[in-house]
């Protein structure tokens, strides 16, 4: 509106300037190197207007004619950061799809076009991995350390990779250097913790953990049972080293978090029982039976109580067995010691109580028949019948890995399958039928059909030979 406004003002100012020239034409007279212009003061103002406009055409195509070059430059510029982008964006998708040609042209043509290695370095080196070179992804990773923009993908590239090829120590190192990097980051903080306990480092680990604590990566509470683990490791680590008050001062934080875990409570006992604590260690030992009764656990009782021979065992069976009496493990504890003991009537009450329960007959269950009749009545024959139905009874109660459900007889911090750091329950090993797959059945079953005209043909065929 102000333009439109300004521009009538200007057309005014003309039009009163050109009417007030036509009114006062006057006489100009310019004399130059011997000419003489004689004109109007009018046709003066119009020329030298005209000569004013055609000057300023005249600057401002210059201008443009010297703008060329450099405006032909950032033209092919932008196409080629142009092209380099939709090269990286082609190379990505290539690597998403798992072509390794594909990937490492488009690599080299990004590489090429684009001015920015930070950028391309990355897809270099995940296409190298395509195509099996680790070699070099791993040089394209290691000079990704050099920038500060990449340094963290060049770690978390140089550290799956030695994940991959199982060096440890490695893994290790970039594991450290990354969570030291970012400590905010869930997956280095993890990667550490998981590398550290899978090489028996156990502080390491557990500070891994608690720092994971500290950036709220996990919760106190799901991280309570792997530091009990820990904690119990170290103590453990403590009393080999002779350090009998920091061993329990771990122990007794471990037996808190983990009241369910037989092996943190032995060893809490049998350091107590050391420390000339019987009766706490009795205790340690009797909350544990409560939670989960673990035969192992009994075992220790003996010891932390002094049952030295068979009778004194039986009694401190039936203590023990006081703290959980209706868990079938600790009718068969009862019933271990009773014939232990030579105590058959003893034994058969207790184990006759396992029949009419609703629980399936274990294959302990079926053991200690077999040793019962034994030892009753000498009588092989139905000893060795219960042997035999030992052999297809439910399995008892074992450590189970709860990540590939590889069932242990004892208890370790690292499962022996999979790897994976305290992931063994107290439990019943699951047991899963194969299955038959439908596309099997399928595959049966259409030769079944095809089979009349192709046999026959075999048949002709042979027939015809
Ligand atoms: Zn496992």
């Amino acid at each position: 509106m102000l333009r439109a406004l300004w521009f009538i003002f200007l057309l005014c100012v003309l039009a009163v300037t050109a009417m007030w020239l036509a009114d006062n034409p006057g006489q100009v007279s310019l004399v130059w190197h011997g000419y003489v212009i004689e004109t109007s003061a009018a046709v003066m103002v119009a020329a030298v207007g005209t000569i004013g406009v055609l000057s300023a055409l005249a600057y401002r195509l210059w201008i443009f004619i010297r703008g060329v070059p450099a405006g032909i430059a950032r033209f092919r510029r932008d196409g080629r950061r142009r092209r380099g982008y939709l090269a990286l964006s082609r190379g990505m998708v290539a690597v998403a799809a798992g072509d390794p040609g594909e990937a490492r042209r488009q690599a080299g043509r990004a590489g090429d076009l684009l001015d920015e290695p930070s950028l391309t370095m990355l897809l270099s080196a995940q296409s190298a991995q395509l195509s099996g070179d680790e070699k070099a992804a791993q040089k394209f990773f290691t000079e990704m350390l050099n920038s500060p923009d990449t340094e963290f993908l060049g770690l978390r590239g140089l550290l799956n990779q030695a994940i991959k090829l199982e060096h440890s120590q490695d893994a290790l190192k970039w594991a450290r250097r990354a969570s030291r990097l970012k400590p905010e980051s869930a997956w280095a903080a993890r990667t550490l913790f998981d590398l550290a306990s899978r090489s028996g480092l156990w502080e390491e680990a557990d500070e891994a953990l608690a720092m994971a604590i500290r950036k709220k990566h996990v919760s106190a509470g799901e991280a309570r049972r792997p530091r009990a683990v820990l904690g119990h490791l170290m103590s453990v680590d403590a009393e080999g080293a002779g350090d009998i008050a920091r061993a329990l001062k771990l122990s007794k934080k471990a037996s808190q978090d983990a009241p369910g875990l037989s092996p943190v409570q032995i060893h809490f006992a049998d350091l107590l029982k050391n420390a000339g604590k019987q009766r706490k260690a009795a205790n340690a030992l009797e909350a544990a039976w409560a939670t989960t009764p673990v035969p192992e656990l009994a075992v220790a009782y003996w010891a932390v109580t002094g049952a030295d021979d068979a009778m004194t065992r039986m009694k401190a069976a039936q203590t023990l067995a006081g703290f959980n009496p209706k868990d079938p493990a600790t009718a068969l504890m009862l019933a271990r010691a009773a014939l232990d003991a030579s105590l058959w009537g003893e034994a058969r009450k207790g184990l006759k109580t396992m029949e009419i329960s609703d629980q399936p007959l274990s294959s302990s269950y079926c053991q200690l028949m077999a040793n019962l009749e034994e030892g009753e009545h000498q009588d092989l024959t139905l000893a060795r019948e219960w042997l035999v139905r030992a052999a297809s009874a439910s399995p008892d109660p074992t450590w189970v890995c709860e990540d590939c459900g590889n069932a242990a007889d004892s208890w370790t911090p690292l499962c022996g399958g999979c790897g994976g750091f305290d992931k063994f329950q107290w439990r019943l090993p699951v047991r899963v039928p194969g299955l038959i797959a439908p596309e099997q059945t399928e595959q049966t079953e259409q030769p079944k059909l095809m089979a009349p005209t192709t046999l026959q043909d075999v048949d002709g065929e042979r027939s015809t030979q």
